[in-house]
């Protein structure tokens, strides 16, 4: 099992990186750590390649092949030595029944592509985040998977280091979601998008609060990790934003009407057609339809006070002459 050894080493190596006073180990940590998970996933497609060739299902092309007696077999197509990626990865583990959540996967992925590209700093709280969430996926895969105590696999050390940070990052989690949760969020949109808030100061997802009571844009959070205080005023956006993420998208691909827009009256993106109102400051559509005409108004159009473009274009036209 090399693929198996490999992943075990990066994860150590990765562990001792974070712990290195060496600030530019910061980012190798977060590689290290990613990196050994995608080498667990392989080495499972590897196990259950079949027999004639136990690299298969790590190879990106695969086509069936008859051999002159008629017998079906899969090969890799071409010399190419690059392996699956992500999405191959999520695509051959769901046809092949190997359950994972991914959605605490591809949040690891996102926190290590952002501090990839975006940050110059590498953020010590998304680091912890990273290995505290990363902690979780390779224990259980480890167990589930490879019938192997993760406290064995990984070494008494590296599985130490990973369980003290997963342990102060899990209880102050509990705390946060707890708080959050004595607030009304009113809404099914922000019952989601609470769960996405991340400080804007150094982007952990340790926020608490102490407020009650219906949520409103000056409802005040806290961060866990760098105690910068800040209003739900300055997350909303980005929160509902990625809440959307998804219907936007396939709204953009497909064409249909995207599930938010910028509001007319706070100018906030939070108006929520779903919601049938602005998420920022409660704004609802005043007009539905054209008093000239009868069509539908979209939000773009309320401003013409009850008619929709055209109507108001031929009015002003009107007016000119
Ligand atoms: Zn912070
Ligand atoms: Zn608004
Ligand atoms: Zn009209």
């Amino acid at each position: 099992m090399p693929l198996y050894k490999n992943a075990i080493a990066s994860i150590q190596i990765g562990v001792e990186d974070y712990l290195s006073a060496d600030e530019r180990r910061k980012l190798s940590a977060v590689r290290n750590i990613f990196s050994g998970i995608l080498l667990l996933y392989k080495e499972k497609l590897c196990d259950l390649s079949p027999a004639y060739d136990k690299e298969l299902f790590i190879k990106i092309d695969i086509r069936p092949h008859r051999d002159k007696d008629g017998n079906i077999t899969y090969r890799a197509a071409g010399k190419s030595k690059k392996t699956v990626h992500v999405q191959q990865i999520k695509d051959r583990f769901s046809s092949l029944g190997v359950k994972i959540d991914w959605t605490v996967f591809d949040q690891i992925n996102k926190i290590r592509n952002d501090i990839e590209h975006y940050y110059t700093t590498t953020p010590e709280a998304a680091i912890k985040e990273i290995l505290a969430k990363s902690f979780v996926i390779i224990k259980d895969f480890i167990y589930h998977e490879f019938l192997e105590e993760p406290i064995d696999a990984l070494g008494e050390a590296c599985w130490n280091e990973l369980l003290k940070i997963s342990d102060v990052y899990e209880s102050e989690k509990k705390l946060c979601v707890t708080s959050l949760s004595k607030i009304d969020w009113k809404y099914k949109t922000l019952e989601k998008a609470k769960d996405l808030i991340r400080c804007p100061a150094c982007s952990s997802d340790l926020i608490k609060t102490d407020d009650t009571g219906e949520y409103s844009i000056a409802t005040s959070l806290i961060c866990s990790t760098c105690g910068n205080p800040f209003s739900f005023e300055e997350v909303i956006s980005e929160c509902v934003t990625e809440v959307m993420y998804a219907d936007s998208y396939i709204a953009m691909t497909d064409g249909g009407d995207p599930p938010h827009e910028i509001c007319p009256e706070c100018d906030e993106d939070t108006f929520v057609f779903e919601e049938e109102c602005c998420l920022a400051c409660g704004y609802e559509i005043a007009h539905h339809e054209c008093m000239r005409c009868g069509c539908g108004l979209s939000l773009g159009e309320q401003h013409f006070e009850g008619f929709c473009d055209y109507c108001q274009h031929m009015y002003d036209k009107m007016m000119d002459e």
